[in-house]
């Protein structure tokens, strides 16, 4: 039987509105409001996380029954589910937008697992709140099955996120412009129910901050340290605010190192999208870096500016803890302690980006190797070689083999986009690959052992936007064996085998330029 053990610590504890009204409005003196899903006409379960749902304590008999279709699409209420709509604001683009709040993720309850931990259910798409500003609450398949298939993918690249349990079909049709054109056509709706301990977002700090609202604003922090951050436990409040905030930096510094390290861009990088947990969250039209291309970005509207491209997320992440320092700044007696933790931040993200660049290579780390890690990555981009391909052809190169031996390799081929790219660096990749050649000679690694390290730092598959693509048409056809393979290859992204090889090859030609594949709009 379906059932879940709910300790509801967040709508126990803190101030909600209880008027249960949906109306878009103004939301002041409350962190939530107290809203149902809306119901949908014909629940039907696509895809789950057979991890999740064990370590949330059901079974895959609960699974299959016909009650989790329906519970997880929001038609049906388990005992102990208090469901609401969380308020926050968030910078956007770099502007302050004032309040923005779940406007279609409702939040069931916080489980209490089967291993102990802390996990909130949320649904995704379940229909208008309070927040929703006019929009109608929903998502259709094409995003959620994204945000089902990647972010479990990143649980299983070790990359910190927020997990799905379940991607379930509405039955209904949800009205988009995908291209902003004016032309809005009917797509298939979707519900993911995504999990995480704590869905806090830097602009959950922001809002009562901006309001002026200090005694709103410490009770959030006093509660999200006690269910979110137990380990800090100083009894002084200004030292476990510290100790906090810290702890806040070190982990969106870790996070960021991590998106570097496997070539993933987010996107919409803006404060209300920022995990107070460093988790990966909200993901929505995020991509995953084929050819190495630092400028790229894969979202539509941020094609001007570039803001979120990919080799600047790390100081947008510095530029977003600035905004969380500022809103809890008049918590603290001495900023001295935010300023201090905001240098952590940089310090952290260095050390980890070099420690995985050495990790990349195969290298132990020591603090001469900057040129070469610096000229791999340009090699990459001006080769246009394919990141997640490239290094792992490079665990196959020892220090006795011949540079043109390798470039002319089928391993390192397969990482090549364009032969014209490629040779006009030749002269560079000869005289990188000599450099990398003596430099692994003067590791004490024997040519496995750097094999074994490489390929537990990089990964052989990710989920591409490609292939993610043809999940999607597949199953708009009702075909859902390639959402299931490629959710299945995702579970051992570093282990070259049966379920993985199939997935193991560069973007094609035909998804270069094509929607879904190379940039992605917000609509969804
Ligand atoms: P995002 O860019 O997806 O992080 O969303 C920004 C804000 O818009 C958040 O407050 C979302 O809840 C809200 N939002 C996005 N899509 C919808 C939708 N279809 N209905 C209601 N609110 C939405
Ligand atoms: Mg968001």
């Amino acid at each position: 039987m379906l059932a879940f053990e709910f300790d509801n610590l967040f709508v126990r504890e803190l101030p909600g509105e209880f008027s249960g009204v949906r109306k878009p409005r103004a939301v002041e003196g409350a962190l939530y409001s107290r809203v149902d899903p809306e119901a949908v006409a014909h629940p039907e379960l696509l895809a789950w996380s057979a991890d999740m749902a064990q370590r949330l304590g059901i079974t895959d008999d609960d699974v299959e029954s016909e009650l989790f279709a329906q519970v997880f699409a929001g038609n049906r209420l388990l005992p102990g589910m208090q469901p609401f709509a969380s308020n926050y604001g968030g910078h956007q683009f770099g502007n302050w937008a004032g309040q923005l709040g779940d406007g279609r993720a409702i939040s069931l309850g916080e489980v209490v697992g089967a291993d102990g931990a802390r996990w909130e259910l949320q649904l995704k798409g379940a229909g208008r709140t309070p927040y929703s500003r006019g929009a109608d609450g929903r998502a259709v398949l094409r995003s959620s099955l994204r945000e089902f298939l990647c972010s479990e993918a990143m649980h299983y690249l070790g990359v910190p996120t927020t997990r799905a349990l379940s991607l379930v079909a509405t039955g209904e049709g949800v009205l988009r412009d995908m291209f902003y054109d004016g032309h809005p056509e009917l797509e298939p709706g979707a519900i993911v129910c995504r999990v995480a301990p704590s869905f806090i977002r830097f602009g959950h700090f922001e809002l009562p901050a901006s309001r002026d609202d200090l005694p709103l604003l410490r009770q959030l922090l006093d509660v999200v340290i006690r269910r979110d951050f137990p380990h800090i436990q100083h009894a002084d409040t200004q030292d476990r605010y510290g100790a906090w905030f810290r702890d806040v930096a070190e982990r969106t510094a870790l996070l960021m190192a991590e998106w570097m390290r496997v070539g993933f861009v987010h996107g919409v990088m803006n404060t209300d999208n920022l995990s107070i947990l460093g988790l990966t969250i909200d993901y929505g039209p995020y991509g995953w870096i084929d050819d190495f291309d630092p400028d790229w970005t894969p979202n539509t509207t941020d094609r001007h500016g570039r803001r979120y491209r990919f080799g600047h997320q790390p100081q947008v992440g510095f530029w977003n803890l600035q905004r969380l320092a500022m809103a809890v700044a008049p918590l603290f007696d001495d900023h001295e302690a935010l300023n201090d933790s905001l240098r952590h931040y940089a310090d952290t993200f260095q050390s980890a980006d070099r420690d995985n660049a050495a990790r990349k290579l195969g290298i132990g780390r020591r603090d001469d190797d900057d040129a070469l890690f610096r000229d791999w990555l340009g090699l990459l981009r001006d080769a246009e070689l394919d990141m997640t391909l490239a290094y792992r052809a490079l665990a196959s190169f020892g220090p006795g083999d011949q540079p043109e031996a390798f470039l002319a390799s089928d391993t390192f081929r397969a990482a090549c986009y364009s032969d014209v790219r490629l040779q006009s660096q030749h002269a560079e990749a000869i005289d990188w690959l000599s450099r990398y050649a003596r430099r692994i000679a003067e590791d004490a690694l024997s040519a496995e052992q750097r094999q074994q390290h490489m390929h537990a730092a990089n990964p052989c598959i990710v989920p591409r936007n490609y292939l993610a693509q043809q999940a999607i048409d597949a199953a708009g056809e009702g075909d859902l064996s390639v959402l299931h393979a490629l959710q299945r290859a995702l579970q051992t992204p570093y282990e070259e085998n049966d379920l993985t090889r199939p997935f193991m090859a560069r973007r094609p030609d035909w998804a270069r330029d094509r929607p879904g594949c190379s940039m992605l709009s917000c609509s969804s």
